[in-house]
C-alpha cells in the first residue's frame, strides 16, 4: 500500500486508539514486578479498575485478551457438567457459549437473530421453568460487539430476583466498560469479565474479572480444572500487590494514566460523550438511508454501531475502498453478518471531530463503493453534534 500521510482512523469497535498520553506511560523501563514501586502501581491500578467498574471487592487482573477472562469466570465458578444459560445475541455470545461447552458445560442456548439484546422476559421465564435450579449460570454479553445491540443488565439481574433462582450472573462488559454506566456490586453481578483494549484505551493484554462474594463461594466448590486462571492467587496480589506470575508491568503503567484521564473528564461526562457520539453517527446512518443492525432502540449500543449494506452489496468492499482511499479501519461484520454489515467504532478515545471525520470517510467511501445512498448523513450528524445557535 502507498504511504498514506495523516494520522490512520483506528475505528473498529476495539482495539481502539491509544491516547498519546497512554503511550507515553508505557514507553518507560519496565520495573521488578516484585519490588516496592510495583506494589504502589498495583495498589493503584487494581483500587482503579475496581472503581471503574462499581465494585469495592478485589479485582483479578491477567496479562490476557478478554477471551482469557471469559475462561477465568467459568472455570472459577462451575463444574463439569452444569448448566449454563446463554443468548445468542451475535458472534460474541457463539463464542463465549462455544467455550463454555468445550470446557465441559452443558449449554442452552436460546436462539436470536442478532438484531437486539437480551429480552429480560426471556430470562425469567427460563430460570422460572428451571424449579429444580439445574442452570447455575448464566452468562450475558452486555454490549455485543457483532451487532451494536446492548443488553440491560439491570432488568435482567431484576428477572433473575423475580424468578427467584440462585443461578451466578456472569456478565461480558468487554466493549462497553468505560463507556456506560455500569454497577458490578450494586447491580448484583456475580461476575464481570472485561479488558483492556476496548474503552479502556488501553493497547490488547489485560484481561479483568470483578467478582461478587457469591461468586468467590461458588469457586471454593468449584470443580472444573484452573490453574493459570485461579481466582485466588490473584486476589491475593490485591492485597500484597505480589502477582502469583509475571504481570503485563507496562500495560500498567499505561493503565495508571488510562484511570487519570477517566478521572480527569468525569465518568459522567465519558457516559454522555459515548452517548452523543452514538446518536450521531445513528442520525448519519439514517441520512444515508441505510440500516442499522439494532432494531430495538432501547438497546442501541453507545459504543459501536453495525450498518447493513443493501442486498447485492458487499459491505468489506466498502471497507476496502475506505482503508485505501482514506486511511481508516471499520469493523467487519462478524459471523452470520459477513460481507452484509460493517461496524463503526466510537468508543474509547475519540472527539467530535474525529467523530466527524470518520463519517465523512464512511459516506465517501459508501458512495465510491457504489452503494445507493443519500449524501444527508454528515449533514444530520454535525447538525446534532453542533446545532447552530
Ligand atoms: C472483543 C470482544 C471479546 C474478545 O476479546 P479478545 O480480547 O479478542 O479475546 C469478547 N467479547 C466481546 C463483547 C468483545 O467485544
Amino acid at each position: 500500500m502507498a504511504h498514506a500521510s495523516g494520522r490512520h482512523f483506528l475505528q473498529i469497535p476495539g482495539p481502539t486508539n491509544v491516547p498519546g498520553r497512554v503511550l507515553r506511560a508505557m514507553a518507560a523501563p519496565t520495573i521488578d514486578h516484585r519490588g516496592p514501586e510495583f506494589a504502589e502501581l498495583a495498589r493503584q491500578v487494581l483500587a482503579g479498575v475496581g472503581r471503574l467498574c462499581g465494585t469495592t471487592r478485589p479485582v483479578a487482573l491477567y496479562p490476557s485478551s478478554g477471551t482469557g477472562a471469559w475462561e477465568a469466570a467459568l472455570v472459577n465458578t462451575l463444574s463439569p457438567g452444569d448448566r449454563v444459560l446463554a443468548f445468542d445475541t451475535g458472534h460474541f455470545a457463539t463464542l463465549w457459549s462455544r467455550m463454555a461447552a468445550a470446557l465441559g458445560l452443558t449449554v442452552d442456548l436460546v436462539p436470536g437473530d442478532w438484531r437486539q439484546g437480551v429480552d429480560p422476559g426471556h430470562v425469567e421465564a427460563r430460570l422460572s421453568a428451571d424449579a429444580g435450579h439445574e442452570i447455575k449460570a448464566v452468562t450475558i454479553v452486555q454490549n455485543e460487539t457483532s451487532t451494536g445491540a446492548a443488553s440491560p443488565i439491570q432488568l435482567i439481574r431484576e428477572a433473575m430476583d423475580r424468578a427467584a433462582h440462585p443461578a451466578l450472573l456472569i456478565v461480558d462488559t468487554i466493549s462497553s466498560l468505560g463507556s456506560v454506566e455500569y454497577q458490578h456490586d450494586e447491580w448484583g453481578v456475580d461476575v464481570t469479565v472485561w479488558c483492556s483494549q476496548k474503552g479502556m484505551m488501553l493497547p490488547p493484554g489485560l484481561g479483568l474479572n470483578a467478582i461478587s462474594a457469591k461468586a468467590l463461594g461458588a469457586s471454593r466448590r468449584a470443580r472444573l480444572p484452573r490453574s493459570y486462571w485461579d481466582w485466588q492467587p490473584m486476589l491475593d496480589a490485591a492485597a500484597t500487590g505480589l502477582f502469583p506470575y509475571t504481570p503485563a508491568t507496562n500495560l500498567l503503567f499505561g493503565l495508571r494514566e488510562a484511570l487519570a484521564l477517566f478521572d480527569e473528564e468525569g465518568l459522567p461526562a465519558v457516559f454522555a460523550r459515548h452517548a452523543r457520539h452514538a446518536e450521531a453517527t445513528r442520525r448519519a446512518v439514517r441520512g444515508w438511508g441505510l440500516d442499522i443492525v439494532c432494531r430495538n432502540p432501547d438497546h442501541y449500543s453507545s459504543t459501536l454501531t453495525g450498518v447493513l449494506v443493501p442486498d447485492g452489496h458487499d459491505a468489506d468492499l466498502v471497507r476496502t475502498v475506505i482503508l485505501e482511499r482514506y486511511n481508516m479501519s471499520l469493523g467487519a461484520g462478524l459471523g452470520r453478518l459477513a460481507t452484509r454489515a460493517f461496524r463503526i467504532g466510537h468508543l474509547g478515545h475519540l472527539g467530535d471531530l474525529e467523530l466527524a471525520g470518520t463519517l465523512c470517510g464512511v459516506e465517501m467511501g459508501l458512495a465510491q463503493a457504489g452503494v445507493p445512498i443519500t449524501r444527508d448523513g454528515v449533514t444530520a450528524a454535525l447538525d446534532y453534534l453542533g446545532p447552530a445557535a
